[in-house]
C-alpha cells in the first residue's frame, strides 16, 4: 500500500503500539497527546497472554517479562475466609503461561522508548478538542484553536473520555483507590498471586506484584481499595487512620504494607466507565481502545484488548481495501472480541463490586465451587487470560513462548 500520512491521538498503549506498527509498515506517523511529556496515570495492571502476544510480536514482551512479576493465579477470599476466585493460568494447558503484573508506567516506558528508537514524531502539549473532513483528509483540532493539517487517517486512541467519539455508556458507581508501595521483603504475601479479600461486593482489597519499575530498584506491589465515587468526600474526611483500621480489619496482614501510606493524596482514586462506540469507523478515522470501548477492570482486559485493537489496526491497513475498507476490516477483526469482553465484564463487576448481597452469595457458593470443577478451570483461566473468542487467531498472532521469555526453558 502507499504510504499514508497518520495522526495518533493520544500516547497510552492503543496509541503507541499502533504508533510502532504502522510506522514498521513504512506510514508517517505523527502522535499526539496533551501533556508535554507524555506520561502513564495510576499503579499497576495485568498483561494478560492476548496483551503479551502484540507485545511480542512487537519485539517488546521480554522488556515487559523483565520489569513485570509473572503472577501465576488470581486468589480472593471472603470475610469468612472461603473461597471467592481461584483462577489458574496453568489451566490453561499451555506451558509457562502466566499474567504478568507491572506498573503502568512500565508498560508506558517500554512503548515510549521504542517509539523515541524508531523516531516516530510526537507533538506534545496538543490537547485534542475535535476533528474534522478537509482536503481529502481528517485534520485534528487542539482546545486552545490550534489545527494540524490534514492526515490520510486519525487514529483516536485517547482513552475512555475522548471528545472524538460520541457519548455513550456510563460512569459506574464504583472505583478504587490505588497506591504503588514497596514490596515488603519478608511480609506476607505471595509474589506470584494477585490477591484480594471481599465484604460482600461492597468492600474489596487487593494486592498485585508489579515488579521492578523501568529505572527503580526495588519490586514493588500495587495496593487497591473498592470505593464509591460518591462516597469519596466522605472518606477523605473521615482521615486515613479510620480507613487503615477498616483495612486491617479485613485483611490484618495489610498493616505493614499500609504504613507506606502517609498522606491521603498518596491514594489515587481512579473512576470506571462502561461503554462502548457502537460503530468505531467514521470516515477516515477509527476509535481503538478505551476511546472505542472500556469497562472496569475486574476482569483485567483493557490494556491488552487496546493492544489487539492496535495490531487490528495495522493489520486492517495493510491487507483492507483503500484507507476506509482497511479501517472497517481492523474493527471487523476486533469487534466479536470486544463485545465478548464487554458483556462478561458487565456480568462479572456486580460479583466484586456492587451492593447487593446476591451477588457475592452467587460468587460464593456456586462460581467458585463450579470453577473447580471441569471444564471450570479451563474457562475460568481462559477467561482471565483474554482468550475467550479466540481473538488471537483472526490477528494472525500466537501465544508467545513463556518458557523463552521467563528463563525457565
Ligand atoms: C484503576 C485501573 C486499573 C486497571 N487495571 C487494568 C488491568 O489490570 N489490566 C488491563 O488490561 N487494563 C486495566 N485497566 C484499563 C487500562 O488502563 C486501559 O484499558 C488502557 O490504559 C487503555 O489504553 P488506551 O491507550 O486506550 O487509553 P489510555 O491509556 O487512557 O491513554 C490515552 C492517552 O490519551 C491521552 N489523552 C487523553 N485525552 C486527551 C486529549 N483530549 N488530548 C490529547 N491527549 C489526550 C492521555 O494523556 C493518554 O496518554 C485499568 C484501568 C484503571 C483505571
Amino acid at each position: 500500500m502507499t504510504p499514508l500520512d497518520i495522526a495518533i491521538a493520544g500516547c497510552g498503549p492503543a496509541g503507541l503500539a499502533a504508533a510502532l506498527l504502522l510506522h514498521r509498515q513504512g506510514h508517517r506517523v505523527t502522535l499526539f497527546d496533551r501533556f508535554d511529556r507524555p506520561q502513564p496515570i495510576g499503579s499497576g495492571l495485568m498483561i494478560q497472554p492476548s496483551g503479551l502476544a502484540v507485545l511480542d510480536a512487537l519485539g517488546v514482551a521480554s522488556d515487559i517479562v523483565a520489569h513485570g512479576a509473572p503472577i501465576r493465579a488470581l486468589h480472593g477470599l471472603n470475610h469468612q475466609g472461603e473461597n471467592a476466585l481461584d483462577a489458574r493460568y496453568m489451566d490453561l494447558g499451555v506451558e509457562g503461561a502466566c499474567g504478568i503484573g507491572i506498573h503502568r508506567g512500565s508498560l508506558f516506558s517500554v512503548l515510549y522508548d521504542a517509539v523515541i528508537g524508531e523516531r516516530i514524531d510526537i507533538e506534545t502539549g496538543f490537547a485534542v478538542a475535535g476533528s474534522d473532513l478537509a482536503k481529502g483528509g481528517r485534520t485534528l483540532s487542539s482546545t486552545d484553536g490550534r489545527s494540524t493539517p490534514a492526515f490520510d487517517v486519525v487514529i483516536d486512541a485517547l482513552g475512555t473520555s475522548t471528545p472524538l467519539a460520541p457519548p455513550c455508556g456510563e460512569w459506574l458507581a464504583f472505583g478504587a483507590l490505588w497506591a504503588t508501595l514497596d514490596w515488603p521483603a519478608h511480609g506476607p504475601f505471595d509474589e506470584g498471586l494477585l490477591q484480594q479479600r471481599y465484604v460482600h461486593a461492597n468492600r474489596m482489597a487487593g494486592v498485585l506484584p508489579t515488579g521492578v519499575r523501568a529505572g527503580g530498584k526495588r519490586p514493588e506491589i500495587a495496593f487497591f481499595w473498592s470505593l464509591k465515587a460518591a462516597e469519596y468526600e466522605a472518606w477523605r474526611n473521615a482521615g486515613l487512620d479510620a480507613w487503615k483500621a477498616e483495612v486491617c480489619a479485613l485483611w490484618p496482614e495489610c498493616e505493614g504494607l499500609l504504613s507506606g501510606i502517609a498522606h491521603a493524596g498518596d491514594l489515587t482514586f481512579a473512576r470506571y466507565a462502561h461503554r462502548r462506540v457502537s460503530d468505531p469507523v467514521v470516515e477516515r478515522m477509527i476509535h481503538i481502545g478505551d476511546a472505542w470501548h472500556s469497562a472496569s477492570p475486574q476482569l483485567g482486559q483493557g490494556a491488552n484488548m487496546a493492544l489487539l485493537d492496535a495490531f487490528a489496526v495495522a493489520r486492517g491497513i495493510a491487507h483492507g481495501d483503500g484507507v476506509q475498507g482497511g479501517l472497517a476490516h481492523a474493527a471487523s477483526l476486533r469487534s466479536l472480541h470486544v463485545r465478548l469482553y464487554q458483556t462478561l465484564t458487565w456480568a462479572a463487576t456486580p460479583l466484586y463490586q456492587s451492593d447487593r448481597l446476591r451477588y457475592p452469595v452467587l460468587r460464593d457458593l456456586l462460581l467458585a465451587p463450579l470453577g473447580r470443577v471441569w471444564p471450570g478451570p479451563g474457562i475460568q483461566a481462559r477467561l482471565v487470560a483474554g482468550l475467550v473468542g479466540n481473538p488471537l487467531q483472526p490477528l494472525g498472532l500466537d501465544l508467545p513462548d513463556y518458557p523463552a521469555l521467563t528463563g525457565r526453558a
